[in-house]
């Protein structure tokens, strides 16, 4: 999604705020934008050159914080988009951080593991000078995992010596924290319970369809079969499957967990990507790319709730078309922020030497989302809002009272 559709959204809420004309003004502008060139040697002993980006929106409720992002549609406007998504999310979920956002332009399909590493110890010494413990905190987002943390930490502490805190989603084993990598998807479910509860739906009777079974889509897939949750259709870059009747979740997981494609999965109808969005399901959960639900295809979108697990899923457009046909959309900022909550802990972990066990993860991570969900459904319901305007008015709210309570020269 492009910055300018993130901020028709913040603008939406501005509307119904007592926000000052210049005090917009500076929370919609990022901090800092980086552009970094990656040179690198490939295994072939050819020469390519990649670009990469860090982008520090606000920093104003703590150090700056965000994913990273290797794709081959990441681009600076790309960026901002997400680092200003940060902020709001941050705000939300009251974790103490900004928001920030990085990323490469990289088809990492066509990377081997040693080309992965190098461009990620040459991205780190491009950008070391503006991330730390205390200033920015990057974190794993769409093509990066714990493995790629492992070696974010490790280039940086070769530069700045020891530094564990400096980046979170790193493996269990190398100072991560228990319950990190589900984090998001569990999320996204603990969120999904709460919404059905004051929707008076039963989840067991609730059929759903999870577009994009990579790190959030799968755990959240997992942790709504474990509710007995019917999922009628799932999908990842290949295409989808889809079963009225409902999946067998566990053999989909088994089978794309060692990197296998649902285009070679046997059970189930095929469809596409497209055609999963507007299957006959009640939730819709986007947990892939962003913009997925447009002008293209708004029209046709069948569920009566949209939880957004991906990031901008859906665009302005969309937003404004299904609200006026009633379809309650769960947005990315509530529903995903379990990533940044749990990685919060990580961090306050590192920075004590000290190790939480996951059955504690999961309780603070319940404690703080479900939280921020009530605290949204509350708003949106006193001031008849709808519950990403609900959202973004609470987490901009917070920003702009830290903003002057800090004080503008
Ligand atoms: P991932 O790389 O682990 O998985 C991405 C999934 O999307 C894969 O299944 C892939 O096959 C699928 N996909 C890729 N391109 C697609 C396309 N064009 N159409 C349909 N499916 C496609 O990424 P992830 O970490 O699970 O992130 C997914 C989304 O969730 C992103 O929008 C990300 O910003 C957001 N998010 C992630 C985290 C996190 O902790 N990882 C936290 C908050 C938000």
């Amino acid at each position: 999604m492009s910055f300018e559709d993130t901020n028709y959204f913040f603008g939406r809420a501005i509307d119904v705020m007592d926000v000052g004309r210049g005090i917009e003004d500076l929370l919609v502008t990022p901090d800092r934008s980086v552009s970094v060139k990656i040179p690198l040697e490939m295994d072939n002993g050819r020469i390519q050159v990649f670009e990469g980006y860090r982008v520090q929106h606000n920093n104003v409720r703590g150090p700056f914080k965000g994913g990273l992002r290797y794709a081959a549609e990441v681009d600076l406007d790309e960026v901002q988009s997400l680092a200003s998504l940060m902020t709001w999310k941050t705000a939300l979920t009251e974790v103490p951080y900004g928001g920030a956002k990085g990323g490469v332009t990289v088809n990492v399909r066509e990377l081997s593991k040693g080309e992965l590493e190098r461009l990620t110890r040459k991205f780190v010494n491009q950008i070391n000078d503006f991330i730390g413990p205390q200033t920015d905190i990057p974190a794993p987002d769409m093509n990066t995992n714990a493995q790629v943390m492992a070696w974010i930490m490790d280039q940086y502490s070769t530069l700045h010596g020891h530094s564990p805190a400096m980046v979170t989603g790193k493996p269990v084993d190398l100072y991560g924290a228990e319950g990190r990598e589900a984090a998001t998807g569990r999320g996204v479910v603990y969120v999904i319970e709460e919404f059905l509860k004051d929707e008076d739906r039963d989840i067991k009777e609730t059929t759903f369809a999870i577009q994009g079974l990579g790190n959030v889509g799968s755990f959240a897939a997992r942790f709504l079969d474990e509710l007995n949750a019917k999922i009628v259709a799932v999908s990842d870059v290949s295409g989808g499957v889809y079963d009225e009747g409902g999946l067998s979740v566990k053999e989909v997981l088994e089978h794309v967990s060692d990197g296998g494609l649902l285009e070679d999965y046997a059970g189930g109808d095929a469809v596409t990507n497209e055609e999963l969005l507007t299957l006959p399901a009640d939730v819709l959960v986007p947990a892939a790319i962003g913009d997925v639900i447009n002008e293209s295809n708004m029209r046709e979108i069948r569920a009566s709730y949209i939880v957004e697990a991906a990031n901008s899923p859906v665009t302005p457009k969309a937003d404004e078309h299904l609200k006026e046909r009633g379809v309650l959309i769960v947005p990315d900022i509530l529903a995903n922020a379990g990533g940044v909550i749990v990685s919060y802990f990580e961090w306050v972990q590192n920075l004590q030497r000290f190790s939480w066990k996951e059955k504690q993860v999961n309780a603070e991570l319940y404690t703080r989302i479900t939280g921020a969900y009530h605290e949204v459904r509350k708003l949106a319901k006193r001031r008849n809002l709808d519950l990403r305007t609900a959202a973004f008015v609470l987490a901009i709210g917070r920003v702009g009272k830290a903003t002057v309570l800090r004080g503008i020269y």
